[in-house]
C-alpha cells in the first residue's frame, strides 16, 4: 500500500472495536474488517437482493452484490490517489449496503410504513444493527465487532433520536461533525456507481434508450465524442465506451476537486477532517451534470411503469408479510419467535429485511398459498 497522508485514517490509531480484541497477525485491523463482512451471511445475500429491477428479470443487472464491488472499485482507486486508507473504504463499499431489505427502494419503503408506530426502519441503521448484532458467528460477541471506523462509515445518514440512542458512532450527527475522508468518499463512490450502472441496466431493459438519454448533457457529450471517435460502433459497445467515460468524468473530478479542498483546509489528521467541513466533494458543474442526470433517471426509469408496478408488487409483498407474523409471531421461524419474544415488530423487521428478494416471494407463497399443499 502507498503511503497514507496524515489526514487518512490509520488502522493503528483506530478508535478500536466494541469488544476489545488482540491485534491481527499479518493485516491490519481494516483489512480484517473487510475479511469478516465478506464472509458474513448477510454479504452474501446481496447477490439476490436487487435495487431497481428484481433478480428474476435478467441474469446481467447488477444486484447489491454487484453494486457494492463496483462502489468498492470507485471507491479504492480515488482513494489511492488521495493517499487515503484503501482498507477502510474497500470495508466501508462492501458493508454500506447489507442492511438492505428485499426489493430495494420500495422494499425499505414498506417496512418503513409497517414499522411506523414502532421506532420505523432505515437501511443504515439496519446495516449497522447487521454488523453489530444480528450477525451470530463468533464465540465472544454477536455481530462482527468491526471498527469504529467502519461502523461510522456504514452510518451515513441518522436522525437525532436514533443518533443519541446509538453512542459512539451516533454523536457526530450530535455535534454536526464530518466522519472520515474515507466515509465521505464511499458515499460518493456509491452515487457515482449506482447512478452510472442505472444507466446502463435502463438500457438494457429497454426501458430508457439511447434517444432519450441524449437529452441528459452529461451523456449526450460523452456519445457524441465516442462516435466521432467511432463512427461505427453499436448497440452494448457503444453503450459502454459511453458509460465508462461517463464514470471516469465523475471520478476525475471528484478526485481533483477533493484534493483541491484538502489541500486549501490542510486537516493535521482525522480528527481535524472530522471538525472540517465536507472536503470530498464534486465540483458545482460536475454536481450539476450528476443532477440532471438523477432526475432523468427518477422521471424516465425509476417512475417507469413497469418498475412501477413490480415495485408495487414488492411493497404487497412486505407489508402482507410482516402483517400476517404481527398478527401471529408463531409463524415465524424459531429463532425468530425467541427475539419476538422481547420485541416482536423489531424481529419480525429484522426477519423480513434480511430476505432475498426470491426468498420473500417464496415465504410469501407459503404463508399465503390458498391450495393447501406441504410447505416445503
Ligand atoms: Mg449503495
Amino acid at each position: 500500500m502507498t503511503e497514507l497522508a496524515p489526514y487518512a485514517a490509520l488502522a493503528r490509531s483506530s478508535r478500536g472495536r466494541r469488544v476489545a480484541e488482540p491485534a491481527p497477525e499479518g493485516r491490519s485491523e481494516f483489512q480484517r474488517d473487510r475479511d469478516r463482512i465478506v464472509h458474513s451471511t448477510a454479504f452474501r445475500r446481496l447477490e439476490y437482493k436487487t435495487q431497481v429491477f428484481v433478480n428474476h428479470e435478467g441474469d446481467l443487472f447488477r444486484t447489491r452484490l454487484t453494486h457494492s464491488i463496483e462502489v468498492a472499485q470507485i471507491a479504492r482507486s480515488i482513494a489511492r490517489s488521495l493517499g487515503l486508507n484503501e482498507d477502510l473504504v474497500e470495508s466501508i463499499a462492501l458493508a454500506h449496503d447489507l442492511g438492505h431489505t428485499p426489493f430495494g427502494h420500495s422494499g425499505q419503503a414498506a417496512l418503513n410504513e409497517c414499522m411506523h408506530e414502532y421506532g420505523g426502519f432505515e437501511h443504515n441503521l439496519q446495516s449497522l444493527r447487521v454488523v453489530d448484532l444480528l450477525e451470530q458467528r463468533y464465540g465472544a460477541f454477536d455481530g462482527l465487532n468491526l471498527c469504529f471506523e467502519t461502523r461510522e462509515g456504514i452510518l451515513k445518514h441518522c436522525s437525532r433520536a436514533n443518533a443519541r440512542k446509538l453512542g459512539d458512532v451516533g454523536e457526530r450527527f450530535l455535534l454536526k461533525h464530518q466522519p472520515s475522508l474515507e466515509a465521505q468518499l464511499t458515499n460518493f463512490a456509491d452515487e457515482i456507481a449506482y447512478n452510472n450502472h442505472d444507466v446502463d441496466d435502463g438500457l438494457r431493459s429497454g426501458l430508457i434508450t439511447l434517444e432519450d438519454l441524449a437529452a441528459v448533457p452529461v451523456f449526450a457529450e460523452h456519445l457524441d465524442q465516442v462516435q466521432q471517435e467511432f463512427p461505427r460502433l453499436h448497440d452494448r459497445r457503444l453503450i459502454h465506451e459511453t458509460v465508462r467515460r461517463m464514470i471516469n468524468k465523475f471520478v476525475t473530478d471528484l478526485t481533483c476537486e477533493s484534493r483541491r479542498r484538502i489541500s486549501e483546509c490542510a486537516p493535521a489528521d482525522v480528527d481535524a477532517v472530522r471538525s472540517a467541513p465536507p472536503l470530498i466533494s464534486f465540483s458545482r458543474d460536475v454536481k450539476h451534470l450528476q443532477q440532471e442526470l438523477q432526475y432523468f433517471l427518477r422521471a424516465k426509469l425509476y417512475k417507469h411503469y413497469r418498475v412501477q408496478r413490480m415495485a408495487n408488487k414488492a411493497r404487497r409483498i412486505v407489508r402482507e408479510l410482516f402483517s400476517a407474523f404481527l398478527q401471529e409471531p408463531p409463524l415465524l421461524p424459531p429463532e425468530y419467535q425467541d427475539r419476538a419474544k422481547d420485541d416482536a415488530p423489531r424481529a419480525i423487521a429484522d426477519y423480513v429485511a434480511g430476505m432475498t428478494d426470491r426468498y420473500a416471494i417464496k415465504e410469501y407463497r407459503r404463508i399465503f398459498a390458498v391450495d393447501l399443499s406441504p410447505d416445503d
